[in-house]
């Protein structure tokens, strides 16, 4: 049953439609929430329990239904996506929202998504789209493995096997920087079922109960909190109803599955950075030195006046992104440019935050440190800044006119 989310009129933003205000406004109220819980946590939770204090908040106030498609069971969301798919602009202002409070209540809310939209994608099976629903209302909790130690930006170099044996498959390989290794109770998993290593034909996806026998896992620590690690499947036995999407078309799956998801890290940069230019507004407002504050210094003026500017650009470059994606364009050129932008920028925002703090911005538990570290890793998953840059001169060699055509956008 898909549930209708409130809908309000108060967002004076021009750049968002005002429906959108009302999930801001709840996604702020669970990441402040969040953000709490985690401060108050004395001795500090680790990866796990923390992401765990995200999930069940993010539960109870719903929001996880907005990661998966009304027809299966998430939430509807009026005229901003089709029942069968998922709002980027409802994830988008969410993920901004929660960013901007606490990365891991960002982080809670997107992967419950990532992992499982490929079985939105994917699957007409009865008992895997139950077990949407069960994402969508938070019982279950997924993990996207497609990364392997040989298949970084380019999937291609995919090694797992999923070899036929009767109505099974059996995978056998290792999947690492899967982010919910320790929480997860399934895989959506990227395997060969033909050809070799660096073939983009031959892949196919597949869904991976958790305590399936042969299957393993370890966690690592990587620089901010996030609960990560390896994924070792060896001889693991898997149904063919358990096949997503169809057999040697995994790379499109996986592919389209990115593609829906991506401009959403754009978001949760944009959130991050917003947080670290009021923390520095904050900052600089009361620190004192030389008989004034910092604030009243024109050489910290021009940076926050530089913030903003970066700021805006990168979020309206991404409601641009969303808005195209949302409407069913093709629209990978604005997200290629909107996640570079948007994540490239988050880090140089941190960065100056961290600056205008001088000592106190480097302190271990310092709001401007944390968001320093949280900001890195964007740059790289869900497609390397490079890989960005990559897509965008694809686009741009094609698509620019030469001089004597005249103007374009
Ligand atoms: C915190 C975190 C969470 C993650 N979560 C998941 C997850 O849940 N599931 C999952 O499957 N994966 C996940 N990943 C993996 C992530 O998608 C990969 O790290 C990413 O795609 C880059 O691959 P790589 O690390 O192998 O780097 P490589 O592909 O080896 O790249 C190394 C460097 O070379 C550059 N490079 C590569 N090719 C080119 C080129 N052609 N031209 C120019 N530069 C190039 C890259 O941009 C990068 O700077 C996660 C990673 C991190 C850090």
């Amino acid at each position: 049953m898909s549930e209708h989310l409130p809908t309000s009129r108060e967002d004076g933003d021009a750049t968002v439609p005002g429906e959108l205000g009302a999930l801001r406004a709840r996604a702020d109220e669970v990441g402040r929430a969040v953000e709490a819980e985690l401060a108050a946590a004395s001795p500090g939770l680790g990866e796990i329990e923390a992401y765990r204090v995200g999930h069940r908040r993010l539960q109870a106030a719903g929001l996880l239904r907005l990661v998966v498609p009304a027809s299966a069971g998430g939430a509807a969301v009026g005229e901003l996506a089709p029942a069968a798919t998922v709002s980027v602009r409802a994830m988008a202002a969410c993920r901004q929202a929660l960013a901007y409070r606490h990365a891991m209540a960002d982080l809670a809310f997107v992967e419950q998504g990532l992992g499982s939209f490929p079985i939105a994608l994917g699957s007409t099976d009865a008992g895997l789209l139950e077990r949407l629903a069960g994402v969508a209302r938070g019982e279950e909790i997924p993990a996207l493995a497609l990364t392997e130690t040989g298949a970084g930006s380019d999937l291609s170099g995919v090694a797992t096997r999923a070899e036929r044996d009767g109505d099974d498959f059996v995978l056998t390989g290792a999947k690492t920087y899967i982010t919910n290794i320790g929480v997860a109770d399934f895989y959506t998993v990227l395997a060969r079922t033909s050809g070799e290593p660096g073939e983009r034909d031959g892949l196919t996806m597949f869904f991976v109960e958790h305590g399936a026998e042969g299957l393993g896992t370890r966690g690592f620590e990587v620089m901010a909190p996030h609960p990560i690690g390896e994924l070792f499947l060896d001889g693991v036995r898997v149904p063919a109803a358990h096949v997503l999407g169809e057999i040697g078309a995994g790379m499109d799956l996986a592919l389209a599955n990115l593609a829906r998801f991506r401009i959403t890290v754009a978001a949760a940069a944009n959130g991050f950075a917003r947080r670290a230019l009021a923390e520095s507004v904050a900052h600089l407002s009361r620190r004192e030195q030389f008989g004034r504050p910092l604030s009243s210094f024109q050489g910290l003026r021009f940076d926050l006046a530089e913030m903003d500017t970066r700021l805006r650009a990168a979020e309206l470059l991404t409601a641009e992104a969303a808005a195209a994606v949302d409407a069913g364009q093709d629209a990978t050129a604005q997200v290629a440019r909107a996640k570079l932008f948007s994540t490239e920028n988050a880090s140089w925002v941190c960065d100056r935050a961290v600056q205008h703090h001088g000592g106190a911005g480097v302190r271990v538990g310092s709001v401007v440190e944390r968001l320093f570290r949280d900001t890195r890793a964007l740059r790289i998953y869900e497609g390397t800044s490079e890989v960005q840059k990559l897509v965008l001169a694809k686009h741009v060699l094609k698509h620019t006119p030469a001089p004597d055509a005249g103007a374009s956008d």
